[in-house]
């Protein structure tokens, strides 16, 4: 591996330092690879430099879960065990700064059933729900990336190099680089997008409208006094700022569920529970997808909308310019970069965190004010390089916001 110690060292630092913003006295809870060992060991170090009580690791490993998935039964799998959950009440009780660090082999988990690998994630995540709403906008955390060998060959599978290169794209995206100040850079690139979410703050739209030749013809409501967000967020526990993706290019709200007509065409292929759906299209009428067409995935992209109630209707829009550092590498087959490529919508849970003291009010509360609730939340692409968007204000006045897949102001 060609990338100095030096320029590691820096991307640990801004990963727990600006992005996790890890503070004195708390404590961490660091998710990786069992083969990113050494830069666990980074990140743990610059952890307890900032002054981390305690770090804690939970270590992941690809061949496991494939083999788990491959001779174990689904009731075994499905079943959350007590251990598990008495860490998860810890987490409610502690809320230690996450910092997720990814770098799966895209094909992990290629030829599972996807019957299987669905009915479980179900099962587990009706579970553990409740307990990721306990600690919703209570903690910082942070998903950072770091490049495994099968992940690499997955994005370059012609290059010698795989490897080199995918780390010049994440550093790249993260704004990482020998020369510069990143924690500088990365202070710019908020900026620039809390400016952008200002707008749209002031703007008063009530609906969006995309259109491309591709065959994009979308419309969807938006609610009232749901703000835009982007860049980072504020623990609401103590006030302090985190960036939860590292990259982060977009601004993103939750529309209104329910209130969408409409056809959106997919740009990029969606990996999906280590799968893959490809060349795919969905249509909305009353705001739920009532079919959709995939070249390759279709089972798959039905499983997903399927998955429950609210699976059918969006969570999320977001708004990502075509000039976006991520766009020029073409796909990472993982999401964390693939969504800050373009403009993207998610299936499935909505953020309440975007109403006016959001993250005071239950799941229920969220939902009769708009916001979508459900166990999946599925970012696709679909920032065509013609796309244009529209905001619609209530008296049916049209502003431009995106012309030829980027800001129109
Ligand atoms: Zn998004």
């Amino acid at each position: 591996m060609s990338i100095s110690e030096k320029l590691l060292h820096k991307y640990a630092e801004l990963i727990v330092r600006t992005g996790a913003n890890v503070q004195k006295g708390q404590t961490v809870l660091l998710t990786i690879s069992v083969e990113q060992n050494e830069f666990a060991a980074m990140i743990i170090e610059a952890c307890y430099k900032a002054g981390a009580r305690k770090v804690n690791v939970d270590w992941t490993f690809d061949a496991h879960a494939r083999l788990n998935y491959l001779y174990a039964d689904q009731e075994t799998l499905s079943t959350v065990l007590p251990w598990e959950k008495a860490k998860l009440e810890q987490m409610v009780e502690d809320l230690p700064c996450r910092i997720f660090i990814v770098s799966d082999d895209p094909d992990a988990l290629n030829g599972i059933d996807p019957g299987k690998l669905s009915e479980v994630g179900k099962c587990r995540r009706k579970v553990m729900k409740p307990y990721r709403d306990a600690i919703n906008g209570k903690h910082q955390w942070v998903i950072a990336a770091y490049p495994s060998v099968k992940w690499a060959r997955k994005c370059f599978p012609d290059a010698e190099d795989a490897v080199d290169r995918l780390w010049n794209a994440i550093l790249t995206t993260v704004r990482v680089q020998d020369e510069n100040d990143p924690v500088e850079d990365w202070k710019a690139h908020t900026d620039f997008i809390q400016k952008k979410a200002a707008w749209l703050n002031a703007q008063g739209f009530s609906s969006l409208r995309y259109s491309s030749e591709n065959g994009t013809d979308f419309q969807v409501e938006l609610i009232p006094d749901a703000k835009w967000e982007g860049a980072g967020s504020v623990n609401m526990n103590n006030g302090v700022f985190y960036i939860p993706n590292m990259p982060t290019e977009e601004l993103f709200t939750s529309p209104a569920a329910g209130k969408c007509e409409g056809t959106l065409v997919a740009v990029r292929p969606l990996s999906y529970n280590g799968q893959l759906i490809e060349n795919f299209s969905i249509t909305f009428e009353n705001g739920r997808a009532v079919s959709c067409r995939a070249e390759k995935g279709q089972e798959l992209l039905e499983q997903m909308i399927h998955m429950d109630e609210g699976a059918a209707m969006l969570g999320e829009v977001a708004l990502v310019p075509r000039e976006s550092p991520v766009n020029q590498f073409g796909l990472f087959y993982e999401t964390l970069f693939d969504e800050n490529a373009c403009c993207h919508c998610a299936l499935g849970m909505g953020f309440r965190e975007v109403l006016p003291g959001g993250n005071e009010l239950s799941v229920e509360e969220a939902r009769e004010k708009g916001i979508n609730d459900s166990m999946i939340h599925v970012d696709f692409m679909i920032g065509a390089d013609d796309l244009a968007i529209d905001g619609i204000r209530p008296n049916g006045e049209a502003v431009p916001v995106f012309r030829n897949g980027t800001w129109a102001v």
